[in-house]
């Protein structure tokens, strides 16, 4: 019992900066892991509006996690997590893909990438829409690299879009399994079915024993 306090102690004291200034991501982040690890104390760059992320040159959303935790995790002298995310349709190379953010160009909106993505589909017959979300999370110290981890959600792109609700692809996305689309579940759903999901419950056990150890 007194070893449980001592924990929980730690995990309170314990800060974890998100490193993304999309008010989405943040959410959907924040959401997820105080139901996972309650307590834990959660920034995110928009705390820190004097921090300029850098640019996302990997090739994978695996390495440009890797690079946005590391790089924010140094220059904040802070624990950060961060999380590279996107959508991926096979049938167009992979396209969206790392470039989903900017996918119709660097100042684009999300209805802007979501246009750009229904153009392309025009020449697809059913069998191609085929899609999956990835999310890359890593976890790093001022020091170093702690970890990192990627998990997809595996559904379908939709012609027209459908809900209001989310952020990004999500009126265009449907999961297997279900008939509607992200925008159209409740926020809560997603959370417990996404992508971002599967890979914050993948780290979940890491960030526990960082902020038991530090
Ligand atoms: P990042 O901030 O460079 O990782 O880019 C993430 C982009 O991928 C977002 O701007 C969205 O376009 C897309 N994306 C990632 N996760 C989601 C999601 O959960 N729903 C919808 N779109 C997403």
């Amino acid at each position: 019992m007194e070893n449980e306090n001592i924990n929980q102690n730690n995990i309170k004291s314990f800060q974890l900066v998100i490193a993304s200034k999309n008010i989405h991501k943040i959410r959907e982040i924040k959401t997820i892991l105080n139901e996972v690890i309650p307590n834990i104390d959660l920034l995110s760059l928009i705390d820190f509006p004097e921090y300029i992320p850098p640019e996302e040159s990997g090739t994978s959303f695996e390495d440009n996690a890797k690079i946005k935790a590391i790089h924010a995790a140094k220059a904040l002298n802070r624990w950060v997590i961060s999380d590279d995310s996107g959508l991926v349709v096979p049938a167009l190379n992979g396209e969206p893909g790392i470039f989903s953010a900017r996918y119709a160009g660097d100042k684009a909106t999300d209805s802007d990438n979501r246009k750009k993505l229904l153009s392309k589909l025009a020449d697809l017959s059913d069998n191609d829409l085929y899609a999956y979300f990835e999310c890359c999370i890593a976890i790093a110290s001022p020091d170093s690299l702690k970890k990192s981890v990627c998990a997809k959600c595996e559904g379908r792109i939709e012609t027209q879009e459908r809900g209001g609700e989310g952020f990004g692809y999500d009126p265009l996305f449907v999961k297997h399994d279900y008939n509607q689309t992200f925008a159209q579940l409740k926020a809560a759903v997603k959370n417990k079915i996404s992508h971002r999901r599967k890979a914050l419950d993948k780290i979940a056990i890491t960030i526990e024993s960082l902020a038991i150890a530090k």
